[in-house]
């Protein structure tokens, strides 16, 4: 479903992807840990090409590409073939709820209108936040934020769905209910990438674990034997910290 061969990205002088290979299959969900500063989130970025990496090759299911001589036709195929969840929601604020999720359907995806309406409610159902489809981000707490915003992703029907710290944000007691959503979507076998500090989560819900450090894979394995098991000083070092 996914291949990222040799993928390097430099900003100015410094280096801070140096040669990532990660295979995803279909339904497989991979979680991507590691100190800050690693480049995890560059990493998730060139994937959709929010910043475009110097070197290697991004293949998702049929559409190859290589990072250096993709058209911007390419890249849009890519960008269409994946979403995003961030940190911090980017929900557009003056708008409602219901028009965060339409949004980039009937731009992007030139779905009309009133389709976009229906594919808006369903997936606002399905992230519990139906009645509050004509709502304005800023009335909701933020685990509902981050919920629109996974609904957001969800309609876009993507190929895949990475998520950049999803909770990382969020008041302790709210980041059950979107781990929990996210769960769902596992048990419903969407692809996706998460980048994410919440070892339990992870260990509960990854086929994959990746230990991310100073701009490379340090080791990779299932969450048993990883989180059971480091092969790597590094690892083990990193994982003390949430024991
Ligand atoms: P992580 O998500 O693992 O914390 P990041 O991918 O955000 O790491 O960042 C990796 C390194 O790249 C950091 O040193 C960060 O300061 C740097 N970096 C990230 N984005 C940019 C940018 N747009 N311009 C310059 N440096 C950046
Ligand atoms: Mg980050």
């Amino acid at each position: 479903m996914i291949k990222l061969e040799n993928i390097h990205k430099k900003f100015g002088d410094l280096e801070v992807l140096k040669g990532i290979d990660i295979e995803v299959k279909q339904g497989e969900v991979v979680a991507i840990i590691g100190p800050s500063g690693t480049g995890k989130s560059t990493l998730l970025r060139c994937i959709n090409f929010l910043e475009k990496a110097d070197e290697g090759n991004i293949e998702i299911d049929d559409l190859k590409i290589n990072v250096k001589n993709a058209s911007n036709s390419d890249i849009l195929k890519m960008r269409k073939s994946t979403a995003m969840v961030f940190q911090s929601f980017n929900l557009f604020k003056n708008k409602t709820v219901l028009q965060n999720i339409t949004e980039s359907l009937i731009v992007v995806k030139k779905i009309d209108i009133d389709e976009a309406k229906k594919t808006g409610m369903e997936v606002l159902k399905q992230v519990g936040l139906e009645d509050k489809w004509n709502n304005y981000p800023s009335t909701l707490s933020g685990g509902q934020q981050q919920r629109v915003a996974i609904g957001r992703a969800m309609a876009l029907n993507p190929k895949v769905i990475l998520f950049d710290e999803p909770t990382s944000a969020l008041d302790p007691e709210l980041v059950g209910e979107v781990l929990d959503l996210i769960k769902q979507l596992a048990k419903k076998h969407m692809t996706m990438m998460i980048v994410t500090h919440e070892m339990n989560f992870a260990r509960e819900v990854a086929d994959k674990i990746i230990f991310m450090t100073d701009g490379k894979i340090c080791e990779s394995g299932k969450p048993k034997e990883l989180f059971r098991n480091p092969q790597k000083y590094e690892t083990s070092k990193f994982l003390k910290r949430f024991r």
